[in-house]
């Protein structure tokens, strides 16, 4: 129950719409209670919470300002009907905006603070490409929709090679120069429906949806080349062997569509390193 409440009041938990909808409902009810209620007890205070639901979990200033200038509003209405002093009615009907400005101002920082605290924790400091906790996700979302809607879509797994062996010839921050490089070459390698991700370490990983075994052959034999002769550029001593498999149905988990793409990375290394090899992943 406890997890329930404050779930309700974590940023994004519930859709903008939703939040919306369920935040005028509120205030037609403190509305109509406050009616009843009369001069005596007043329930002005409670519009705070409806004000928060919006600015916690809707986009833009748009539904914010609809949500406060309708509080205003009922607020005012109850106040009026009151028939109390035009001075008190108007400090009411002040402090009642301050309020619903306030909390609606608070609880809009604490979703923008919320939305930037999660996309850094998904995201690779040194390349600023997703990391392992983004990616994951990521997958998981387009298993999801395989799950439901079908398609195809592959997955692509990129380890360095001899890359201890660059840190310790030319130290370690020339090792991160290297990583940031790969990354760059992997997002220049990508459409803007594909993602790619440092997994940790020298260890990269590309999310290709609706690619088929040929074009994700393709994109595989580019990166190979692409890396090979930038690293040369530098003169960094590096190549890079993937792994990669098409999903023509969805894997059963996450963790064994990454068994499959590890297995097809380990076989390139294998292989001799620099180079890609692909599995179809079978049913
Ligand atoms: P292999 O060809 O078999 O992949 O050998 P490798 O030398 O690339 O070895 P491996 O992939 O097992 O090791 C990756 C190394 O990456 C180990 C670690 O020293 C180094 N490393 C991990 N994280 C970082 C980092 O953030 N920066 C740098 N510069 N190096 C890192
Ligand atoms: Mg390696």
């Amino acid at each position: 129950m406890r997890r329930r409440v404050l779930n309700f009041f974590n940023p994004g938990s519930i859709s903008g719409r939703k939040a919306f909808g369920a935040s005028v409902a509120m205030m037609l009810v403190i509305f109509l209670l406050d009616m009843e209620t009369g001069t005596g007890i007043r329930l002005g205070a409670l519009y705070v919470l409806p004000i928060a639901l919006v600015g916690l979990h809707c986009d833009g200033r748009k539904p914010l300002v609809a949500a406060i200038l309708l509080s205003v509003s009922f607020q005012t209405i109850n106040v009026v009907s009151d028939a109390i002093a035009l001075a008190s009615s108007i400090t009411d009907i002040t402090v009642g905006f301050i309020s619903a400005l306030l909390v609606g101002t608070l609880a809009n920082a604490v979703r923008h603070n919320h939305r930037e605290l999660e996309a850094l924790s998904q995201t690779d400091s040194l390349t600023k490409l997703q990391n392992r906790r983004g990616f994951e996700l990521t997958v998981e979302a387009e298993i999801e929709r395989q799950n439901r809607y079908g398609g195809t879509f592959s997955l692509v797994l990129i380890d360095l090679d001899k890359f201890k062996q660059l840190n310790d010839s030319r130290g370690h921050a020339e090792g991160d120069r290297a990583l940031v490089v790969i990354g760059e070459i992997l997002q220049g390698s990508i459409r803007d429906s594909d993602t790619s991700a440092r997994l940790g370490g020298d260890e990269f990983s590309v999310l290709l949806p609706n690619t088929r075994r040929n074009e994700c052959e393709v994109v595989c034999g580019q990166l190979v080349s692409r890396i090979q002769s930038r690293m040369r550029q530098l003169n960094f001593e590096i190549t890079a062997s993937i792994g990669a498999s098409t999903f023509d149905h969805p894997p059963e988990s996450l963790a064994a569509a990454f068994r499959i793409v590890d297995e097809a990375m380990y076989t390139a290394k294998a292989k001799g390193r620099n180079t890609a090899v692909s599995i179809q992943a079978m049913r």
